[in-house]
């Protein structure tokens, strides 16, 4: 068997995993890696694909998918709630591409695509050519799979993204169901550190937060779209929160295929009670309200490269808001205007730049990644002879 990394080595962003067996060629994974000034592809997969195992929807592991369909069309085997989630991501992808004017590689293979989509539930074994999988759930965003497979006999576990202790919205992965295997690669995202205790997170979040809003000011949380913005909604909802709380941008979206698969979420009814007690901005004329009164706002996007988190921030910049507080809940890469505005204080919205040396801003670590621990865990569980570390910082790798 023959593995070869085409992104992701050493870094966090577009995974590509091409596995390759006498007669068999499997694709895991294809995604880009999304910066500034433009997104960075994976290296290109040359001939023929067997079929590609999609681990979850996230861009950095599908952003690039729709290239393999330029001279092919390979089947997507992935695990259910994926595909939509998928689709939601890609369109909002070549949306900001458009407006920043960058190339766009691949605007007439979405449909393509989507028709090789297969989805699978967790534990039903497919068979691919000379292979056979099985995901299991990864406990990352909806639809999050560890891939188990068996390439020409050769044992194999692809980690994907998986956190192996439970949220709010996620069971934990499934690691202790997981087969012994040959060959793991594994993501190292948190490779290097563990996260705080969930429960005490949340009870100093929720603090931070009553704090603004009971002294009269407004709180936003920006938030990735995919599982975090639902995941605070739901925090805030089993904590009596008695100021209006928001809910604004793609994650409105993305909560609706949330509640198309209650099978998939730990606790559906709590999920589905909070996202019908948050309010939902429809407009702009709603938007303008919201900072009228104390308020807590979770938007899009989590790390303020786009959506309406920032429409807020230059709202409080216009109002000269003195009590305002920004606390990120997801981590701010290196380069983003969210990881600026969390050292320096400042951002730039359209040209301008706004300082907010006088907010309270914070990051609460609310990782959907297992840790060093959890690292530690899959090996253990699945005994391999052979493990390829990805999705990970070189400092995070060692
Ligand atoms: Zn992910
Ligand atoms: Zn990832």
């Amino acid at each position: 068997m023959k593995i070869t990394l085409h992104g992701a080595a050493n870094e966090v962003g577009r995974s590509g995993v091409l596995v390759e067996a006498k007669d068999t060629r499997i694709l895991f994974d294809y995604g880009v890696k999304l910066q500034d000034p433009k997104p960075v592809y994976p290296l290109p997969v040359q001939g023929y694909l067997d079929g590609v195992i999609l681990s979850h929807a996230h861009l950095d592991h599908s952003g690039a998918l729709p290239l393999l369909f330029k001279s092919g069309e390979p089947k997507v085997f992935t695990p259910f709630g994926t595909a939509e989630l998928v689709d939601i991501l890609l369109r909002d992808f070549l949306k900001i591409a458009r407006m920043k004017r960058q190339e766009v590689w691949y605007e007439n293979h979405l449909k393509r695509m989507k028709r090789n989509f297969m989805e699978i539930s967790y534990h039903k074994e497919v068979k691919v050519s000379g292979a056979k999988f099985t995901f299991y759930d990864a406990g990352h965003i909806l639809g999050a799979g560890i891939t188990y497979g068996e390439i020409e006999g050769a044992r194999l576990i692809y980690s994907g993204d998986y956190k192996d202790t439970e949220t709010r919205i996620h069971r934990p992965a499934e690691v202790d169901a997981l087969p012994e295997a040959d060959v793991v690669i594994v993501e190292t995202t948190y490779g290097n550190r563990d996260h705080p205790d969930r429960k005490k997170l949340e009870n100093e979040f929720v603090g931070s937060v009553k704090e603004v809003v009971e002294g009269g000011g407004n709180v936003l949380l920006p938030a990735f779209a995919v599982g975090r913005a639902q995941e605070i909604a739901e925090i805030l909802y089993s904590h009596d929160i008695d100021v209006p709380v928001y809910l604004d941008g793609m994650s409105q979206d993305v909560a609706e295929v949330y509640l198309e698969y209650p099978e998939l979420i730990r606790d559906y009814e709590e999920l589905y009670k909070a996202l019908k007690w948050v309010n939902w901005i429809a407009d702009e004329r709603e938007r303008r309200k919201v900072l009228d009164e104390p308020s807590i706002i979770i938007s899009t996007a989590g790390m303020l490269n786009g959506g309406p988190a920032l429409y807020y921030l230059l709202s409080m910049h216009q109002k000269k808001l003195s009590n305002v507080a920004i606390f990120f809940t997801g981590y701010q890469v290196e380069g983003t205007p969210g990881r600026r505005l969390l050292e320096e204080k400042v951002i730039d919205v359209d040209g301008h730049l706004l300082d907010f040396s006088h907010a309270n801003i914070h990051y609460f670590d609310f990782s959907a990644h297992c840790d060093r621990s959890g690292i530690h865990a899959l090996l253990k569980k699945t005994k391999p002879s052979v493990v390829i570390l990805n999705h990970g910082d070189p400092d995070a790798e060692k």
